[in-house]
């Protein structure tokens, strides 16, 4: 500011010095002080170019071209007007160059969310690069409002913005900050602070503005909200992180805690996800999915008479994946469609290859996922799959949860009825981790129930537990349902359960899930004994 000072004092000064320039009869005269002026205006210029080649990837590229031009042509014309004192075109360059500068000029819309007034997702990430140069600002704080679906779904998108416009006016009051506007329900502000529990004071001012509810389209409503604290660079290195913790905030839920910090919590849960998704796409595309088979015993005839099909998936980076990880996944982003395809293509073929009831195999068992389960084609696709291999119906089990049970939906009885045509059976999985609801295994046409490994354990563990399987047994059994156990690893709850009148075992006491050859090799030595 004070070499600009000091020219506005010169010029201003000029009517009574005469120092800068001055009239008289002969015309236009510089004075001396009109040497300093051009020293002062050298000095901004470069301190311009300076400036705009340090945040040269933040401003826009036509911007950024104007300023150059705005310099050069600023230089250029003051160098000439200073040798040709006659000549005034420096003001006309200059003017001609604002003109650029206004028409290319960022424009303010650009950076405003639409409805809120909150910045927007864009102003974000460019103040976030300057950010990073400058460190002006070293903290961000997310905000997300929960269950902002459930708003959506009970008003109006427009009722939900404004509630939304007047969550951004309260937060920008409670923080004296810009504050952003992410989309689905997630604010930021980005604020500096040296303390490091600096937030709590601003924590407190939040908190205070949800405490009272909200007008929504003249009713009143609570909101709850969450909150992460991020600190710079630590937590930010990039923009990409800085997401990734956001939409970690997102996704929690259940979480006792309203306020976060980075440090508590590790983002490479979300970084793994990403992994795994790419995992399964590779695998997809690359026929990476390899199927495992788990002998099931039958009690009745004390010989290998089932399998369940499991999936692998191993890839080089990641090593082994278990399917209770990427599963959950695959049926969030869709995959699960084409991975339940890829695992009956696979089980039809080694099916059919290997004649498999031909070797005492009844059938083999294949985990349906609930999205599968409601799938409209799901029937036509296995029965093309049934005539491409040559498979008959009978030999094929299909498990479903007892959750896509439960629920009974249309789709799930439509499809269920359509392939018990064909001779499919179904059984229930997990039964005991769950609700279980007993009306619903009336309604569905069922053959098996799989009592879930809790349940053995429970039953080898203490009376109660051998009570609950018991009398478990005994009303599945009524039903005319068999009976699968899970999870058998010892040669006592084999004993226990044969006694108890359950019809197949199935666990690591017979054998682990193994790859097709070695099943093969498996049930020829045991069902050969
Ligand atoms: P699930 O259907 O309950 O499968 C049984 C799981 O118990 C298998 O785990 C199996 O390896 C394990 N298991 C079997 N016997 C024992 C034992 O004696 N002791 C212990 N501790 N565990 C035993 P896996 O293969 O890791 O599969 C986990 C889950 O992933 C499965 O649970 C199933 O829900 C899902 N899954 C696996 N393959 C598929 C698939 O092709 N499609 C779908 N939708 N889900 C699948
Ligand atoms: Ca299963
Ligand atoms: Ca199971």
């Amino acid at each position: 500011m004070l070499p600009y000072a000091v020219q506005l004092a010169l010029i201003l000064s000029n009517p009574f010095t005469k120092a800068v320039f001055y009239y008289d009869a002969s015309g236009y005269h510089r004075g001396l002080f009109q040497l300093p002026l051009y020293v002062i205006c050298f000095y901004y210029v470069g301190f311009g170019v300076v400036y705009c080649l340090f945040f040269k990837d933040v401003l826009l590229r036509n911007l950024r071209f104007s300023l150059y031009l705005f310099m050069i042509i600023c230089i250029g014309s003051s160098l000439y007007q200073f040798f040709h004192p006659l000549y005034l075109i420096e003001n006309f360059a200059i003017t001609f160059c604002l003109l650029l500068i206004y028409l290319n000029l960022q424009r303010p819309e650009d950076f405003i969310h639409d409805h809120t007034g909150a910045l927007n997702d864009y102003a974000f990430s460019k103040n976030f690069l300057i950010n990073q140069r400058t460190q002006r600002q070293n903290r961000i704080l997310f905000l997300c409002i929960e269950e902002l679906s459930v708003l959506n779904y009970t008003f109006t998108p427009e009722k939900v913005l404004l509630l939304l416009s007047a969550v951004t006016t309260k937060l920008e009051h409670a923080s004296r900050q810009s504050v952003y506007y992410l989309g689905n329900g997630a604010f930021a502000i980005m604020y500096k602070s040296q303390k490091p529990y600096s937030t709590d004071a601003l924590l407190k001012r939040i908190k205070s503005i949800f405490e009272s509810s909200w007008d929504i389209d003249s009713s009143k409503i609570d909101l709850e909200f969450r909150t992460l604290e991020l600190s710079l660079p630590k937590h930010g290195p990039n923009l990409e992180t800085v997401y990734l913790y956001l939409e970690y905030l997102q996704e929690l839920d259940n979480s006792n805690h309203w306020s976060l910090s980075a440090d508590d919590i590790s983002i490479f849960d979300t970084a793994r996800r990403q992994q795994v998704e790419a995992a399964m796409k590779w695998a997809i595309d690359n026929d990476g999915f390899e199927v495992y088979y788990q002998p099931i015993y039958s009690t009745g005839k004390n010989s290998i008479a089932s399998a369940e099909a499991l999936i692998r998936l191993r890839t080089e980076e990641l090593g082994f994946i278990p399917p209770d990880e990427f599963i959950p996944l695959a049926e969030q982003n869709g995959m699960i469609l084409k991975i339940g395809h890829i695992v009956f293509d696979k089980v039809f073929r080694f099916m059919s290859e290997n004649s498999l009831n031909k070797k005492g195999i009844e059938y083999v068992e294949i985990n349906l996922s609930m999205i599968q389960c409601m799938q409209e084609g799901l029937s036509e696709e296995l029965i093309s799959l049934m005539q491409k291999y040559h498979i008959d119906g009978k030999h094929i089990n299909l498990e479903i949860t007892e959750t896509a049970a439960a629920t009974s939906p249309k789709m799930l009885i439509q499809n269920m009825t359509l392939l018990s045509d064909q001779g499919i059976t179904f059984s229930l999985d997990d039964f005991g981790t769950g609700y279980s609801n007993i009306t619903s295994l009336l309604n569905l046409p069922l053959s098996i129930v799989k009592f879930d490994k809790s349940m053995i354990d429970m039953a080898s563990g203490d009376d109660t537990g051998k009570m609950i399987l018991d009398s478990s047994t005994a009303m599945i059994k009524q039903m005319n349902l068999n009976i699968v156990a899970e999870g058998i690893e010892t040669m006592l709850q084999k004993e226990t359960l044969v006694q108890s009148g359950i019809d197949y075992l199935q666990g690591y006491f017979f054998s682990r899930p193994v790859p097709g050859p070695e099943f093969l090799k498996y049930i020829e030595e045991f069902n050969c004994v």
